[in-house]
């Protein structure tokens, strides 16, 4: 082929390109309504024009990212009709549980429009009441099949009574405040639904730290010291942007629901959703709230931008896997409480105790001997967020269990660079590697070497044993070099191995442990314990009884399995339990080193 012959074709290529692609200029319009809060139903509307194709598939996600379970979002979704730009219907065909094809019959564009009943407040769900509304992206919105690239339009018209709307997304225009009515842009629709918005009357304040203007909407009842918070969020902040050395955001917003009880956080790239107990800032609890800002914040970095290769873009339609959920959450959760020594709200001492803490709760639990932290993380979708009652028999916590080897990487670190460079190191690493310079997630394998550039040293062996096996890590072993000796003090303690609850008054069996003495007498998950010995007793006597017995005492208990009497004898047999403690060794070579890591 000669210089020109290349050059004519190269032209063709590009005008069948421009030709058969005229999708590039097709802008996705949606209008989200709420003429009723208090039937909880949104109305949605989806604009699509400029389209050349036949048919049209438009799909609702089945899970939220950030939250690793099929929650089958278009279980609420009605009323689907679809119309031509004139106004007259296009017949539409369900074609799965979560997908809709259009026939587009010759039109160029279709406006969607259906309603979403939303009446499930968490941090992974819409609600809509009158005094408030929470949309949820993945619950929310559709999208047009392979065209997920697509930026476009979102017009919010809250209904009259609600005034405000706190979002991650970028406004276009002025609010249109006679027609209670905002608009925003979306370069993408991974971007529209990773923006969750709060619409209606929260409380906002603001707050700038590293550089970027914060907002925090409160909704609901609470007694928050607002300037107290605007000190402590910025100190959070300032310090986690330290890590990776960036802050990529100019906006961050924080929705925080404020109810009774709360059910955590969820993290998005410019903005997270708390939903945290209403008395949570007062006494004790105010730290286990700057925990979850900690936690969450943090994310932005680790999880929406430093990410194993699956988790973005994402794939809507089904489960994504990876096995490194430990380092995403686990390493969040290491985070999230280093960060608050650093900030100064614990002291060395305390965060070296939270470290101790943890790796005792982990591997203490017999879960921990049975599934390995990778597959903890490869099953999040069918056993972390399906727990039953036989859970802490077969699964550990790649929260609890990655926080234990993100200390463990640190401290490998902090001893293999002499005390100038720690986990920090790696995480900016990733960021600027993977995120900065490939504008991708990573393998497993190349998160592997990362880690092995600055631990010094090949660690195939430690991933076969402690990530992908299950054996217990050798704490001394990494901790020593910082002058922390790691004694087992546990020794064999009498287990009876069964957890009761008081369930009007009976007491209920919840679990029994594996191997234990409950399990050896044939007692199961529901029993009802009626009576020990002669004695009727109640949830307080069988954990009295039970806390009290030594190795080899004997019990005979009174059931009720299926409303029939059996008795039961056990026998408390003795099991080995796991009980660290830290000793503090420091030498003249150790103390910098236990200094830089707990500074
Ligand atoms: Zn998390």
């Amino acid at each position: 082929m000669t210089h020109l012959n290349r050059l004519s074709s190269l032209l063709l290529v590009t005008l069948f390109v421009i030709l058969t692609h005229p999708l590039l200029a097709v802008e996705i319009r949606y209008t989200l309504k709420m003429a009723k809060p208090q039937n909880h139903y949104f109305q949605v509307e989806m604009k699509v024009e400029q389209l050349s194709q036949k048919t049209a598939l438009v799909k609702l996600p089945v899970w939220a990212p950030g939250s690793y379970l099929v929650r089958e979002f278009s279980k609420n979704l009605n009323q689907v009709k679809v119309y031509s730009l004139s106004g007259s219907p296009l017949k539409v065909n369900k074609k799965t549980k979560n997908a809709w094809e259009i026939e587009l019959n010759g039109q160029k564009g279709f406006v969607l429009s259906y309603e979403v009943y939303a009446f499930e407040l968490s941090v992974r769900t819409s609600f809509l009441d009158e005094t408030h509304g929470f949309v949820s992206g993945p619950s929310m919105f559709m999208y047009l099949d392979g065209q997920k690239e697509l930026g476009g339009v979102l017009v919010v018209q809250s209904h009259p009574s609600f005034k405000k709307i706190s979002t991650g997304l970028a406004p276009k225009t002025t609010a249109d405040k006679q027609a209670n009515q905002q608009a925003y842009t979306f370069d993408n629709y991974d971007q529209l639904i990773d923006c969750p918005l709060e619409i209606g009357n929260q409380e906002e304040f603001e707050f700038t730290a590293a550089g970027v203007k914060h907002t925090v909407a409160m909704y609901g009842e609470a007694n928050y010291d607002q300037e107290l918070l605007k000190k402590d969020m910025a100190k959070i902040v300032e310090e986690e942007t330290k890590i990776v050395g960036v802050n990529p955001n100019k906006n961050y917003v924080f929705i925080v629901h404020n109810v009774v009880g709360g059910d955590g956080g969820l993290e998005h790239a410019n903005s997270t959703v708390l939903s945290v107990d209403r008395w949570t800032y007062e006494g004790n609890n105010y730290i286990n709230f700057l925990n979850l800002v900690a936690h969450e914040y943090f994310h932005l970095w680790n999880v929406k931008r430093i990410r194993p290769f699956v988790l973005g873009p994402f794939d809507y339609d089904q489960e994504v896997y990876t096995t490194l959920l430990w380092v995403m959450e686990g390493f969040t959760s290491y985070y999230d409480e280093i960060i608050l020594r650093r900030c100064g709200f614990y002291s060395q001492d305390e965060m070296l105790r939270k470290v101790q803490s943890a790796i005792n709760y982990v591997e203490g639990s017999v879960g921990s001997r049975v599934q390995p932290v990778a597959h903890a993380s490869f099953d999040a979708w069918i056993k972390a967020y399906r727990p039953n009652e036989n859970s802490s028999n077969t699964t550990m916590t790649y929260y609890s269990r990655g926080l234990v080897l993100a200390a463990v990487f640190d401290a490998m670190i902090v001893t293999n660079s002499k005390g100038t460079k720690g986990l920090d190191h790696v995480m900016q690493d990733l960021y600027n590697t993977y995120y900065v310079g490939k504008n991708r997630g990573f393998t497993d394998d190349e998160f592997k070497k990362t880690t092995e550039k600055f631990v010094g040293r090949d660690l195939t062996d430690f991933f076969d044993r402690y990530i992908n096996g299950s054996e217990v890590i050798p704490y001394n072993d990494y901790l020593e070099p910082l002058g922390i000796e790691v004694v087992d003090v546990g020794g064999i303690k009498p287990v009876f191995g069964a957890t009761v609850a008081d369930e009007g008054g009976k007491v209920i069996v919840k679990t029994v442990r594996s191997g234990s003495s409950a399990e050896e007498a044939g007692i199961s998950v529901n029993d009802e314990i009626i009576a020990c010995m002669q004695y009727r007793v109640d949830k307080s006597m069988v954990d009295g009884i039970m806390n009290s017995a030594a190795i080899n005492d004997e019990f005979e208990l009174t059931l009720s399995r299926d409303k029939l009497i059996r008795k039961v004898t056990v026998k408390i047999s003795g099991q080995k339990k796991v009980s660290y403690i830290f000793n503090n060794k420091a030498t003249d070579v150790s103390l910098p080193l236990y200094n830089y890591w707990l500074r």
